[in-house]
């Protein structure tokens, strides 16, 4: 089975110059990943937003409720302050930048029998 890498080569490829990088991991967010966050929730009347990565960004949600978010963890220095958040870092830093836990998600079927030949 060969390797492929094709997501990497695509991503630097295109022709933005500067990368966008999340300001929770430091990783580049791949186009598919973009996610925006609002710092402070829209639902207390939040406007400003990041744009971080899909799982980062959940990871966020996970972690803290909305009143959190409002009251205390509406600066990236905050949210990167919370031990939890700190482990998560960690390892999702030792991921790809394209990668999501796609288990959360139906995939699509991926192949029609692939081995088979007439
Ligand atoms: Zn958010
Ligand atoms: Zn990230």
């Amino acid at each position: 089975m060969a390797r492929k890498n094709r997501d990497d080569v695509a991503s630097w490829r295109v022709a933005e110059p500067e990368p966008v990088l999340c300001p929770i991991c430091e990783r580049v967010i791949p186009d598919e990943q973009k996610d925006d966050h609002h710092l402070v929730p829209k639902s207390k009347g939040g406007k400003k937003t990041v744009c971080l990565h899909r799982i980062c960004h959940d990871q966020i949600h996970a972690t803290f409720t909305v009143s959190e978010l409002a009251k205390k963890f509406s600066t990236i220095e905050a949210i990167l302050e919370d031990p939890a958040m700190q482990k998560f870092v960690a390892w999702v830093r030792s991921k790809p930048p394209g990668f999501f836990d796609s288990a959360k998600e139906p995939r699509h079927a991926h192949g029609s029998g692939s081995g088979r030949k007439p």
